[in-house]
């Protein structure tokens, strides 16, 4: 998708270091955390919104979901951490390319 940052990072044409990758997603660090660790996990493949929903993207999103967990250790985040999708402008959703936050490191706040 043109002009979509995460696009962007994905195809490697902005440099954002890994954390993880496999043929669906990447996990990097969010530019501006809000937590002692904020991470970014991005499907590779561009979709803005949940209600755009198929069940390619059903099957991405299980994938995500089935790896994350297995990342805890690594990521720093064994002690628990909270999983954010951010779903338009109420919710200040800035980049649209659907993406979920991993934040912890810390006791977080009530939100
Ligand atoms: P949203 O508000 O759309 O749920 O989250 C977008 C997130 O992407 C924000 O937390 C913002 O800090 C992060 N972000 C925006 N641009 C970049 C970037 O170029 N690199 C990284 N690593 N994170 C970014
Ligand atoms: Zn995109």
């Amino acid at each position: 998708m043109e002009n979509c940052i995460f696009c962007k990072i994905i195809a490697g044409e902005i440099p954002s270091p890994r954390l993880y990758e496999d043929d669906q997603m990447i996990i990097i660090r969010d530019i501006e955390p809000k937590a002692k660790l904020h991470y970014l996990c991005l499907p590779k493949k561009h979709f803005a919104y949940l209600s755009d929903m198929d069940e390619e993207r059903a099957e991405i999103l299980k994938h995500c979901f089935q790896v994350i967990p297995t990342l805890q250790e690594q990521l720093g985040l064994q002690d628990g951490y909270r999983v954010v999708i951010n779903q338009g402008a109420n919710a200040g959703q800035t980049v649209f390319h659907l993406h979920i936050h991993l934040l912890g490191g810390e006791v977080l706040g009530d939100f």
